[in-house]
């Protein structure tokens, strides 16, 4: 029997896991840290978290390098410009992988039962690496992790999802992307040939400019029979 599908592969967060804002909590260290250095830090951290909430949505919807962000965040909290945090911060999100990240009910067992039904598995992320293959990791996703840094291209580039298509050595139309969010995973993965699931968390309706999913899960558990089922 020939499989619908060779591969399926996944967006990380919000749809296998959850990290609880762990990137937001490493801001917020840095500036208790930057102030117990000696170096007082004139602000609150509920203000700070403001301005912290706003440099991660800047530095996710324009791919913008870490250390500017970073400098922008520490500027705007009133700390000294000039000196780089990047690799304390980096580490900072490593550490706290351990203890904010979870993963999505059904994931572990949704990927063990695609392994078994003979599908290639692998992950495609926006991200900084190698946080997101740590993040991966952590819920137990061990099979290969892209992540937009280290590929130099971000979702929804039809270009990630080709590398992508590429590296499992799979043709588009027999590879399926899961993914939460509908413009960067759905969007990205239809233009660039692939079909494309829509993980519907349940916060948000699909919109309606966006080309519609080939299909549409509110559990991991529904994947295996959409991706097995024999070719029609
Ligand atoms: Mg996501």
């Amino acid at each position: 029997m020939e499989l619908r599908f060779e591969g399926v592969a996944f967006d990380l967060d919000h749809t296998l896991l959850v990290d609880n804002r762990l990137e937001r909590v490493a801001l917020l260290d840095l500036i208790v840290r930057i102030d117990a250095a000696g170096a007082p830090m004139r602000i609150s951290l509920d203000r700070a978290g403001i301005v912290a909430d706003d440099e991660l949505s800047r530095y996710r919807n324009e791919g913008e390098a870490l250390d500017t962000m970073l400098e922008r965040f520490v500027k705007r909290c009133g700390g000294r410009e000039g000196a780089s945090w990047s690799s304390w911060f980096r580490q900072r999100c490593l550490d706290l992988t351990a203890q904010f990240v979870l993963p999505m009910p059904g994931a572990q067992r949704s990927l063990t039962a695609l392994e078994r039904a003979g599908l290639k598995i692998a992950a495609l992320s926006n991200g900084p690496s190698p946080l997101q293959e740590r993040k991966a990791a952590q819920i137990g996703f061990f099979y290969p992790v892209l992540a937009s840094e280290q590929i130099g291209v971000r979702k929804p580039d039809p270009a990630a999802f080709e590398r992508l298509s590429e590296s499992m050595g799979i043709a588009p139309k027999r590879l399926v992307y899961v993914g939460d969010d509908p413009l960067l995973d759905i969007g990205g993965a239809l233009e660039a040939g692939l079909s494309a699931i829509w993980f519907d968390g349940g916060s948000k309706p699909y919109p309606a400019e966006i080309p519609a999913p080939s299909a549409v899960i509110r559990s991991l558990d529904e994947l295996l029979s959409l991706c097995s089922a024999a070719a029609v």
